[in-house]
C-alpha cells in the first residue's frame, strides 16, 4: 500500500519580493526564500525588524503577491487569498464598534456562514480560548490581552488549515505576553484545538523555540533564510534555547 503525500500547506521556492522606493527606485525586501510548511508543523518565523517578516506572512496569506518565484498552497499556485489561512494580527485589528462576539463572528460572516452556525462556532472558539462571560463586551472595556484573546478567537473560528500569526504578543506586557504564551503552548497540544499548523513571526527567540517546532531564522537586506533549525524537546514547556539542532547555517 502507497502513502498518498499530502501537499504540503505552503510550499514556496526562490520567492523575491520588491517594493517601490519614494523615487520609483525598486528596493528587494525578500531573495531567493525557500520554505516549506507541513500540515501539523508549527513553524517561527524569526528575524530582526525590517527583514521582511511580515511581508512573507501577508503572502502566505495571499494578502499581497510575490514579486517572482513559486507560492503554492495545498498543491496549486496560490492566487489572491489563502482561504486556508487565518492572522493574528500585533495590533489585534478588532472592530471597536462591534462586541467581541460580533467581531469573532464577522470572519463567518464574510464567508457567508448562516447565523445559528456563526455563533454555535463563535461561542466555541470564545470558550476555547477563555473569554467566556466577555461576549457582550466591547474591546475598549477589555484589557490588552483580552483583545489578543479576541484576536485568537477570530482566527481560530475559522478553522484554518494554517494559523498565522504576527507579532501577536509584542503589544503585551511582558508578563500578559507570558501568560497568553503559556496558554497557548497548552492548548494547542489539546486535540479539540481547532488548527494544528501555525507560522508565527516574532522576533523573541524564546518565543520562537518554546512555540514552534522549527525556527527560521530570516537575515535582512534582502531577507533571506540564514538559518533553519528543528527545536528537538517533546514537551513544549521543557524546551531550552540550547536545545536546537542546526539543519542549515
Ligand atoms: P518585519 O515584519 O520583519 O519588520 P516588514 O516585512 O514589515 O519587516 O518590512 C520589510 C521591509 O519592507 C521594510 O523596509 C518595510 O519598510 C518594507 N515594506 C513593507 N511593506 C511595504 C510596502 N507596502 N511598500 C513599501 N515598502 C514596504
Ligand atoms: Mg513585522
Amino acid at each position: 500500500m502507497t502513502a498518498i503525500a499530502k501537499a504540503p500547506l505552503i510550499d514556496i521556492a526562490d520567492l523575491t519580493k520588491s517594493f517601490e522606493g519614494p523615487q520609483g527606485d525598486t528596493f528587494t525586501v525578500l531573495d531567493g526564500i525557500d520554505l516549506r510548511i507541513d500540515s501539523g508543523e508549527i513553524v517561527a518565523l524569526l528575524g530582526r525588524s525590517g527583514s521582511g517578516k511580515s511581508t512573507l506572512l501577508r503572502i502566505i496569506a495571499g494578502l499581497i503577491p510575490a514579486s517572482s518565484g513559486k507560492v503554492d498552497a495545498g498543491g496549486a499556485p496560490l492566487v489572491g487569498a489563502n482561504p486556508a489561512t487565518a492572522m493574528v494580527f500585533q495590533s489585534f485589528a478588532l472592530m471597536p464598534w462591534l462586541t467581541v462576539q460580533d467581531n469573532v463572528e464577522l470572519g463567518l460572516a464574510a464567508r457567508g456562514v448562516g447565523r445559528d452556525e456563526r455563533r454555535e462556532r463563535a461561542l466555541q472558539a470564545i470558550d476555547i480560548i477563555g473569554l467566556d462571560g466577555f461576549e457582550s463586551a466591547y474591546p475598549r472595556e477589555l484589557s490588552g490581552g483580552m483583545r489578543q484573546r479576541v484576536g485568537f478567537a477570530r482566527a481560530l473560528v475559522l478553522q484554518p488549515d494554517l494559523l498565522l500569526m504576527d507579532e501577536p504578543f509584542s503589544a503585551l506586557d511582558v508578563l500578559t505576553a507570558e501568560n497568553l504564551r503559556n496558554e497557548l503552548v497548552e492548548l494547542w497540544t489539546q486535540d479539540d484545538f481547532p488548527t494544528k499548523s501555525v507560522c508565527i513571526v516574532t522576533h523573541n527567540i524564546e518565543e520562537a523555540v518554546l512555540l514552534a517546532d522549527r525556527v527560521v531564522v530570516l537575515g535582512s537586506k534582502p531577507g533571506r533564510i540564514i538559518h533553519e533549525a528543528r527545536v528537538r524537546m517533546e514537551r513544549p514547556r521543557d524546551r531550552q534555547s540550547t536545545e536546537f539542532e542546526a539543519l542549515v547555517d
